[in-house]
């Protein structure tokens, strides 16, 4: 089975262990290390001497891509244990730490955890940071644990900025199975936040005098929550971009 959230989905992963020996009871995001456009996901899970696969996989823009059938166990988190149990999700990031994750394929990521939650009858995902005390839960059956690869192999995954966020995610899936609106952005300036598109341009630290570039901004859509001088400082926090260098959406 496959969300109907996928843009695409098949069998497109020979690496799986055949069908789970236990229930759904975990999810666990993976970073790509790459900013994956979805069409990636088929190649780059396709060939059997790569012994690696994941259940979805999540583009830079978004999409998501059914890869291995949810029914079957993929190669994902180096843990047999956890890989019977979850549904494993590699979500497009950039290829250097923090691994930095586009705001589309986070979003994408919370509404395939609703969704996923949905369909298993589980009322929450339960987050716990410590990785001692997460493994000694005890996962009542209507509920999701999240678990990372950090904590089964010697891997950053899915990256500090994934792992820095998925308190602030997990609230957001709960908020939304429990049925409650979720709060309006605060409105800050003007007509923000909006969402922004570009093909790539430099983050700077802030307007208006000679900026410093931190960093490139990959191509992706992105929200603004405050403009000035012709910049838009970026949700994440990673900065702000000269807002020429892409469009409104
Ligand atoms: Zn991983």
């Amino acid at each position: 089975m496959f969300s109907s959230l996928c843009v695409k989905s098949g069998a497109f992963s020979p690496n799986h262990s055949g069908k789970r020996t236990e229930p759904v009871s975990r999810l666990s995001p993976h970073c790509v290390v790459g900013q994956a456009a979805a069409s990636r996901f088929e190649e780059m899970f396709a060939s059997p001497s790569r012994q690696a696969s994941s259940n979805y996989g999540i583009s830079y823009d978004g999409k998501i891509v059914g890869i291995v059938d949810e029914d079957f166990r993929s190669w994902c988190t180096s843990s047999e244990y956890n890989d019977q149990r979850a549904i494993t999700v590699e979500i497009a990031s950039e290829n250097v730490d923090p691994y930095r994750m586009n705001d589309a394929a986070i979003e994408a990521f919370i509404d395939l955890a609703v969704d996923i939650c949905r369909r298993y009858k589980k009322d929450r995902v339960v987050w716990i940071p410590d990785k001692d005390t997460a493994l000694a839960y005890k996962t009542p059956s209507n509920e999701l644990l999240i678990t990372v690869h950090r904590w089964y192999a010697n891997k950053s995954c899915p990256g500090d900025y994934m792992f820095d966020r998925l308190t602030e995610i997990a609230g957001r899936i709960n908020t939304r199975l429990a049925g409650i609106a979720e709060p309006k952005e605060p409105e800050i300036v003007g007509k923000c936040p909006y969402l922004w598109a570009t093909a790539g341009t430099p983050i700077v630290d802030a307007p208006p005098i000679l900026p410093k570039v931190l960093r490139q901004c990959p191509k992706g859509t992105y929200t603004i929550i405050e403009e000035k001088d012709g910049y838009g400082r970026l949700k994440s926090g990673a900065g702000w971009v000269l807002l020429a260098g892409g469009k409104e959406v």
